[in-house]
């Protein structure tokens, strides 16, 4: 092992105590971790940490002058508290050691330092409760850590632990920074001076041993630039494999079920669902397997776009497979797409088409004997189409001859799971793959996220279809409104609407059961408590509800009852968890409440009320709220009664968020290689790594020529499959 060698254990050059406390407080093992464990900002000396920005409960590490020190006996037991009051300039913060007296000598009043603990507030009074602190050199005492740590104009202020200081991190990065030889770049030498950045060696002391900001600007540049490049590399590799895979030309585009079918579409298809159409058929006529992400708002089309695919695939001979993400969502295609195709859905039945084919529904929850005749029809190939949740491609379930799968909701949908596609097609080729998702992602996070796949985008609504009208019922100024509202409810149901209340809990049960949002709030709203008493006050309504505590059969049945408006045991009232956020079509569901709306993101409100409104009725979705005026809660929820633009609010909402819960929500395995990146806001960075990754893994797709590349590579796919088979 050389001296530059990054995968030596952290343990040889650190010395033991160091590296198992390293390893404790941050499951780091090699001098890598190490070195990619990046300052979080920079204290300059002489300028003291802004105390006004701490919040309660926050780890800091704070640079600040000591103001006064008293010392007093504690009063119920024996021992002293050291207190010393430290100062910005401005603000103040109270600093307690106990049973430490002998720090009186060195805490002296004028002297400034680090002191490293967690925020708590004790009578109104912002402390730390014995932190660790390092004083500044003053030439007395010459600690040699202290004299290391303030060396520099800036000193790197680190992610650090209670047990773990900012400046003992410093310390042993400073170890390792001094022996360390030449390293490896993953990227390579072209690339570098393409883009003028500096060298991994140069990167990693600058960002750790800033002279000046000018530095850490260069340093971070560079390994941002560096997590981009490496994931878009492994995008590129991972396209480019599967542009080898073959897949079954399925060419047929004017086949008879197809053009059956559009001949009986109600409406005429918008350009943009012609055109994504047309795209589609490119790909599904192709000898390599389609890989296409399929995006578009709540309501845009994506449905009939992705069934007019499976009916020409089954035209062409072959079957379609068709995903959803749970069991409701799975039987409500089923029935959709019955519905739509009426007769060209019933092949071998009385009345049933000529040329029509079978739709096929497999779940989990099915009877034993029902799941028989319908896996024979899927083996057989009888079954054009077939609708089941995405543990359909983990099964054994066989098909004849499968050609498309459609996956509803992506952010379900991973690499692995596509995988698995490969034991399901015929003869070594791979089935098409269409993904669906009514997530509108912003164009760096798909590029970082979807980055293997292509996209195509429902960006226009149907025409004739009216905006949702969304409103804010805030309860404590405006308790009438919400009466108002109910009033509404009947009115809607008397006129034979469906509506929806949602709460964001079940209730009831031990708070354990309650999966769906943080248990044992009970001043939430919660489904059970709100059904009993609309049942109560709204007499003659039919109310029933539905929640992720119901056994498959149950929710298939409500769904069933609250969809049909001729159903003899039909239901006006649904009420409801998210169980409905995504796919739910009941044309007839004019209005939605939602209770406690603060409780929901704001994609999550976008979504949910993209359940009405979806025939040519126009919708109501009113967001109830007894969160403050002017509170971000509140704002929240006014961005959303603002603009009916989901592109704009899931903008919004991911700028909100952190950024590893941006990829978080999206998908696995990408948060743990991304320190610096930030996938909404450093776009240009995104952009450029792309082409540089594109140009390496044309020339060399297998990186024979990129070693220190292909190990970095390989080590984010083992992350991603640890991820994977964690939560599997
Ligand atoms: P998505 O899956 O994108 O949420 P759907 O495909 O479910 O949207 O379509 C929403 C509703 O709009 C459905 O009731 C569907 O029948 C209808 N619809 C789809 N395309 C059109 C169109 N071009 N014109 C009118 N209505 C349409
Ligand atoms: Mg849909």
């Amino acid at each position: 092992m050389t001296s530059g060698d990054l995968k030596r254990p952290l343990s040889s050059v650190v010395g033991g105590k160091t590296a198992t406390a390293l390893g404790k407080s941050f499951g780091m093992a090699t001098v890598n971790d190490l070195l990619r464990h990046y300052p979080r900002r920079y204290a300059q000396r002489g300028e003291l940490t802004d105390l006004a920005t701490l919040r309660d409960g926050e780890s800091v590490t704070v640079l600040a002058e000591i103001e006064q020190v008293t010392i007093r006996p504690m009063k119920q037991r024996r021992g002293s508290i050291l207190e010393a009051v430290v100062t910005d300039g401005k603000g103040r913060l109270s600093v307690t050691f106990f049973n430490q007296a002998w720090r009186e000598r060195e805490l002296r009043a004028g002297r400034s330092g680090l002191f490293s603990g967690q925020v708590s507030s004790f009578r109104n009074k912002r402390q730390l409760a014995h932190p660790q602190c390092l004083l500044l050199p003053d030439g007395v005492d010459d600690d040699p850590e202290a004299i290391a740590a303030f060396a520099g104009v800036l000193i790197p202020v680190y992610p650090a632990t209670g047990s773990l200081t900012s400046w003992q991190i410093a310390g042993a990065v400073r170890v390792v920074l001094d022996t360390l030889g030449a390293v490896d770049d993953p990227i390579p030498d072209a690339v570098l001076s393409a883009e003028g950045l500096v060298g991994l060696n140069r990167a990693l002391h600058l960002i750790h041993r800033p002279t000046d900001f000018e530095d850490v600007g260069a340093a971070q540049a560079r390994l941002k630039f560096e997590e981009a490049f490496v994931l878009q590399v492994v995008l590129a590799q991972r396209r480019q494999q599967m542009a080898h895979l073959s897949a079954t030309s399925r060419a047929v585009v004017d086949g008879p079920l197809r053009t059956a079918f559009d001949q009986k579409l109600p409406f005429v298809l918008t350009a943009g669902q012609n055109s994504v159409s047309e795209e589609i058929a490119k790909d599904l006529a192709g000898t390599h397997p389609m890989h296409r992400l399929l995006q578009g708002d709540v309501g845009s089309g994506k449905t009939i776009v992705a069934l007019r695919a499976m009916l020409s695939v089954v035209d062409a001979g072959g079957q379609a497979a068709l995903l959803a993400p749970t069991e409701v969502l799975a039987a409500q295609h089923y029935r959709s797409i019955r519905e739509l195709l009426g007769p060209l859905a019933e092949r071998g039945l009385l009345g049933g088409a000529a040329d029509g084919t079978k739709v096929a529904l497999l779940t989990g929850s099915q009877r034993t004997a029902q799941r028989r005749v319908e896996l024979l029809d899927v083996i057989t190939g009888d079954a054009g189409i077939v609708v089941g949740t995405h543990a359909l491609i983990q099964d054994t379930v066989e098909f004849r001859d499968l050609a498309l799968v459609v996956v509803d909701e992506q952010h379900r949908f991973g690499v692995e799971q596509r995988a698995a596609l490969a034991a399901k097609a015929r003869d070594g080729t791979r089935p098409h793959v269409l993904v669906m998702t009514a997530t509108p992602i912003p164009r760096t996070v798909a590029m970082t996220v979807f980055g293997d796949l292509d996209i195509s985008t429902l960006s226009e609504l149907p025409a004739g279809r009216t905006p949702i009208a969304t409103h804010v019922i805030a309860t404590r100024e405006q308790p009438g409104h919400l009466v108002r509202a109910w009033q509404r409810v009947q009115e809607e149901a008397a006129k034979k609407h469906r509506i929806f209340v949602v709460c964001p809990r079940i209730g009831d049960v031990g708070p354990e059961d309650d999966l769906e949002i943080d248990a044992g709030e009970t001043s939430i709203a919660s489904v059970i408590d709100i059904a009993q008493s609309l049942a109560r006050d709204l007499p003659g309504l039919r109310v029933e509800m539905l929640h992720g505590r119901m056994s498959g059969d149950e929710k298939e049945d409500v769904m069933a009852r609250f969809a049909n408006i001729s159903h003899a045991a039909g239901i006006d009232v649904l009420v409801a968890t998210t169980v409905i956020e995504v796919g739910v079509d009941v044309p007839a569901a004019t209005t939605m409440i939602i209770l406690d709306a603060d409780r929901f993101g704001i994609s999550q409100l976008h979504q949910l009320r993209g359940r009405v409104g979806r025939g040519s009725l126009p919708g109501l979705c009113l967001l109830v709220t007894d969160a403050d005026a002017g509170s971000p809660a509140r704002e929240r929820l006014l961005a959303v009664a603002s603009t009916t633009d989901g592109f704009e609010l899931s903008q919004l909402d991911l700028e909100m968020r952190r950024e590893g819960d941006v990829l978080g929500a999206m998908q696995s395995g990408r948060r743990s290689s991304l320190r610096l990146l930030e996938v909404v806001r450093d776009e240009d960075i995104i952009v450029r790594a792309r082409a540089a990754a594109l140009e390496v893994i044309e020339v060399d797709p297998q990186l024979r020529d990129h070693a220190a590349l292909r190990i970095e590579i390989d080590s984010i796919i083992a992350d991603e499959h640890a991820e994977f088979m964690e939560k599997a």
